[in-house]
């Protein structure tokens, strides 16, 4: 093979079929390259250079890449029985229902399986309205929630909806982590109130550890439902299986996604209080997906829930995560010129810096480095850390040493970024 070739023919690609501006930020980048095999919290690219997955696919590779459990759950269906036909009982779909519904806090029962995170949230948003009669959503600034127009509704930036409008309406933004704010913008025609735990895209958002109990309080109060967005924080990340076990709240819908997969297979997930789900009992056709809930994304999932339990990845989250915060925050201690703060929970990690030039800089510093690290969408001077639960000590360190470099190398040029 003619790795030279396959990695310019690969970039002219993008630059005709896909979109020459995502080619050119790469090569921006210094990510002129071409990934091609990857395992545990490792990504190779075509000439065998390694790096440290520091981003984790936005929050999808939780078990790592390639989790030997999770390969070896979707190869046996696949060559069993890889897409439901549909009108016979589907094994997979009905075990991981099963789990979603052990895993998940108090009596959140049923669940609808689909393929994405937005597609989860959309879901969540129907059964809201379908289940109360009321249309009005409350949502946080900030927030997000995916990018089809339901989720797009819901999500807080402007960015990405103002070349869209008109969205869905009846929604309404209120700041995140204020409780009197979002008390003022619920009432009795309020459907749902839908939250991330943790704002992820916003720039890794810690709220008052009284407010999302405060929220769940405010929704009983005017008979709203609380949907928790879990499609980044779920499933171990913040050191716990959900990051609302924090808060011992319990929603009326939870999302979830991403991580769910097992970084094997896309998919997404509602779940919900028991008389929650009644319209749907009644009809039960009303929300289908021919793709949604397919044997193999359902297998990898089971298998993702067994991994994260057996190997103990929520607490591996936390234990790795304060180790990391804490040594990051020393780095923002020496350096406040460049880190205004470091914060999160587990091993959902948002690095503030100072000025939104330094982010760009510190991530190609970092690729250079071999370590993969993004900005979160919404806010671009906040650099994410998302690694695999499971990253070693020793990778960690790697990390820090050359997020210490970026750092330095950033303090010398800082006037110009
Ligand atoms: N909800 C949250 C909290 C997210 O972080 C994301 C994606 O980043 C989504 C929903 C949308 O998920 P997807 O990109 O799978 O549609």
């Amino acid at each position: 093979m003619d790795k030279g070739k396959v990695i310019s023919e690969t970039i002219d690609k993008y630059e005709q079929f896909v979109n020459p501006a995502v080619a050119k930020l790469f090569r921006f980048m210094g990510l002129a390259t071409v990934e091609w095999e990857a395992q545990g919290s490792v990504i190779r690219d075509i000439d065998g250079k390694e790096y440290i997955d520091c981003l984790g696919g936005y929050g999808v590779f939780s078990l790592g890449h390639r989790h030997p459990k999770v390969v070896e759950a979707v190869k046996g269906q696949l060559d069993r029985m890889p897409m439901s036909s549909k009108v016979l009982f589907d094994k997979p779909m009905a075990d991981l229902a099963a789990l979603l519904a052990e895993i998940t806090p108090g009596d959140l029962q049923y669940s609808f399986i689909g393929n994405s995170g937005t597609e989860a949230v959309e879901g969540a948003l129907k059964l809201a309205r379908i289940h109360t009669g009321r249309s009005k959503v409350v949502a946080a600034l900030n927030s997000f929630h995916g990018k089809t127009l339901g989720a797009l509704s819901a999500t807080g930036r402007d960015l990405f909806r103002d070349p869209f409008r008109p969205l869905l309406t009846g929604f309404s933004h209120v700041p995140f982590g204020d409780a009197a704010a979002l008390e003022q913008a619920v009432d009795a025609d309020t459907a749902a109130v839908i939250l991330e735990p943790i704002q992820g895209e916003g720039g890794i958002i810690v709220p008052p550890d009284d407010y999302l109990p405060k929220a769940r309080e405010i929704c009983d109060r005017h008979g709203a439902l609380l949907i928790c967005d879990e499609v980044q924080t779920g499933l171990g990340r913040t050191g716990k299986m959900f990051a609302v076990d924090h808060y011992q709240v319990v929603p009326d819908i939870m999302a979830t996604a991403k991580a769910l997969g097992g970084g094997v297979m896309p998919i997404g997930a509602f779940t919900a209080r028991p008389h929650i789900w009644e319209k749907y009992v009644t009809a039960p056709f009303l929300h289908t997906s021919t793709f949604g809930g397919n044997p193999l994304a359902c297998a990898a999932a089971a298998a993702a829930i067994g991994v994260i339990r057996e190997e103990g990845l929520a607490e591996k989250a936390a234990n790795t995560g304060a180790y990391f915060t804490g040594r990051l925050k020393v780095l923002a201690q020496d350096y406040p010129e460049v880190i205004r703060e470091v914060r999160g929970r587990g091993l959902m990690i948002g690095v503030e810096l100072q000025k939104e030039g330094i982010g760009g800089f510190l991530m190609s510093e970092l690729i250079n480095r071999s370590v993969l690290v993004a900005y979160t969408l919404n806010n671009p001077k906040v650099i994410r850390i998302e690694p695999p639960l499971s990253i070693s000590q020793t990778q960690v360190d790697t990390v820090l040493e050359a997020f210490a470099h970026g750092v330095e190398a950033a303090q010398d040029m800082i006037e110009d970024l």
